[in-house]
């Protein structure tokens, strides 16, 4: 499924596979001035590719790896002969997609991408008339870039904001790191994220700061606990409370215990041992 809408003349197409009539994990791409911004997922390819006809485009930018953003590249590099700009570390992913170690839910939901070619990308980016600076944006995946507009104060942040609250990690995620790198953003003047779950989010700014301050919290108080020789498991059930479905339909990949750990280590869930 696929909805198309535009915001301050971006275009936002929001789709994800429907096998219920309604979207399930949805994703967006964007498309500003002559460039896409991600392009979503291949669940819903055939409708992305039909929508994207008599349209404008010269070429692609990925702001990460993740099959729901690297999902329609082939078959769009293919049909429109186009250039893919992402971080030098996602290129691998890009030209072999199975790199990228698909959960069974993500096969359900997303499934592995086509192969594409892409080039790195600078430290700016023209789109249209627009002007983008390119922000090395870690702590959900190593190779996260972020794009910035000046003019504008549009803010993309890929998978990095996706909300002010912050409950579950996945198994690859470095929170701390996230955190960081929020701050990082926070400094400039966002008037405009376009989060690509989120979609358009107002007053980018306040909303970056309000997760700062909630994952700050968070940072703090189990530390606090920590500091007090509880469990990480402990910690877990006093702050965030049980497991919920999420756990369990992701296998484990998505926990509330990988926020808890990643806090406790300073490192990915996947990299404790
Ligand atoms: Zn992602």
């Amino acid at each position: 499924m696929l909805k198309i809408s535009e915001h301050d003349s971006v275009t936002l197409f929001y789709m994800g596979r429907s096998p219920l009539g309604f979207i399930l994990y949805p994703v967006y791409a964007f498309l500003v001035g002559d460039t896409l911004i991600d392009t979503g997922t291949n669940r819903a390819g055939k409708q992305f590719l039909s929508a994207l006809k008599g349209r404008t485009i010269s070429k692609i930018v990925n702001t990460h790896h993740h099959e729901d953003h690297i999902g329609n590249n082939g078959d769009i590099q293919e049909r429109f002969g186009l250039p893919i700009y992402t971080h030098l570390s996602a290129l691998p992913y890009l030209e072999n997609p199975r790199l990228n170690d698909l959960r069974l839910y993500q096969k359900i939901v997303w499934d592995w991408p086509k192969k594409s070619k892409g080039t790195a990308i600078g430290s700016t980016i023209a789109a249209g008339n627009h002007h983008f600076e390119v922000i090395n944006s870690p702590g959900h995946t190593d190779d996260h870039i972020c794009l910035y507009e000046p003019d504008k104060k549009w803010l993309f942040t890929g998978d990095l904001f996706c909300g002010t609250t912050f409950i579950y990690l996945r198994k690859d995620e470095n929170y701390l790191q996230i955190l960081d790198t929020l701050k990082k953003l926070s400094v400039l003047e966002v008037e405009t994220i376009f989060c690509n779950l989120k979609g358009v989010v107002k007053n980018g700014r306040e909303a970056l700061l309000k997760k700062i301050s909630k994952m700050e919290q968070l940072r703090d108080r189990v530390l606090a606990l920590r500091e007090k020789c509880l469990p990480p498991r402990e910690i877990r059930e006093k702050i965030l409370g049980k497991e919920g479905a999420w756990n369990l339909i992701t296998g484990g990949h998505y926990s509330k215990q990988n926020t808890i750990d990643s806090i406790i280590h300073g490192k990915r869930p996947d990299k404790i041992i």
